[in-house]
């Protein structure tokens, strides 16, 4: 090789070491960002409701296997990919169990209770997101399909509803046309929450093979994966403005 054709070879071993720190430097940047973005998450409590528990098992499915496990078991994944990403999560229950205080007798007071004791956690932290987990039920057992509840008690409801519902589209039911949906006080602890807080239906355990699906363990780790992506993604529009 002559002097000239090292040179040429210098200059371009020269310029392929700059692109590989450049390459490398660009990674290290990206990755101390995606840290940086998960301390600064930290400041956002996330509280969850897996609806019902105990003596109240919900609605069921048609073979009587109850929405009470479903929501528990989409409520535990939740909390894990949330605090796994640097979340503070909560959750009103994690066991099958009611909440309602010690001492409360009847069925009706205790259920009462239990749902004080869930509102009280759910306005406990200031600019919390609240999440409430639930299954739906029809009469007509041909309907199918996510759709999400919300109150007018904090005007952020709306959009943490809207970004819920477009993720479930985009992630599990791309035929789902249904609409987020505005609440009575029949819906306790979505009605009264101050915080931006939305109620997942998560789909219809009177529909058969809705109920299939949402009685597996598998499709309800892609529930909890796309109710946590649904949370992120709402925090994460806040932290951009
Ligand atoms: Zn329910």
């Amino acid at each position: 090789m002559n002097k000239i054709r090292w040179n040429a070879a210098f200059v371009v071993l020269t310029f392929c070491a700059c692109v590989a720190v450049i390459c490398y430097a660009a990674v290290k940047i990206d990755t101390a960002v995606t840290v940086s973005d998960s301390v600064s998450q930290d400041k956002f409590m996330i509280v969850l409701d897996a609806g019902h528990g105990g003596m109240d098992g919900g609605c069921s499915t048609a073979d009587g296997k109850t929405e009470k496990g479903i929501n528990l078991n989409i409520l535990l994944a939740v909390r894990d990919m949330g605090r796994f990403w640097g979340y503070n999560v909560d959750a009103t229950r994690e066991k099958d169990i009611s909440i309602h205080d010690k001492g409360v007798t009847g069925i009706r007071n205790q259920k009462v209770s239990d749902m004080e004791n869930r509102l009280k956690l759910f306005n406990k932290y200031p600019d919390s997101v609240c999440v409430s987990i639930h299954q739906n039920t029809f009469g007509d057992p041909q309907f199918s399909g996510a759709q999400m509840f919300y109150s007018d008690k904090n005007a952020n409801s709306e959009q943490l509803a809207s970004i819920m519902q477009k993720k479930f589209v985009d992630n599990l039911q791309p035929e789902n046309q249904r609409e987020i949906k505005l609440c009575g006080s029949e819906l306790y602890l979505c009605y009264y929450c101050e915080n931006p807080a939305v109620m997942v239906e998560c789909g219809f355990l009177s529909n058969p093979d809705e109920a299939a699906k949402l009685t597996d363990k598998a499709y309800q780790q892609k529930v909890a994966f796309t109710v946590f992506s649904g949370i992120n993604e709402y925090v994460g529009q806040f932290e951009n403005k």
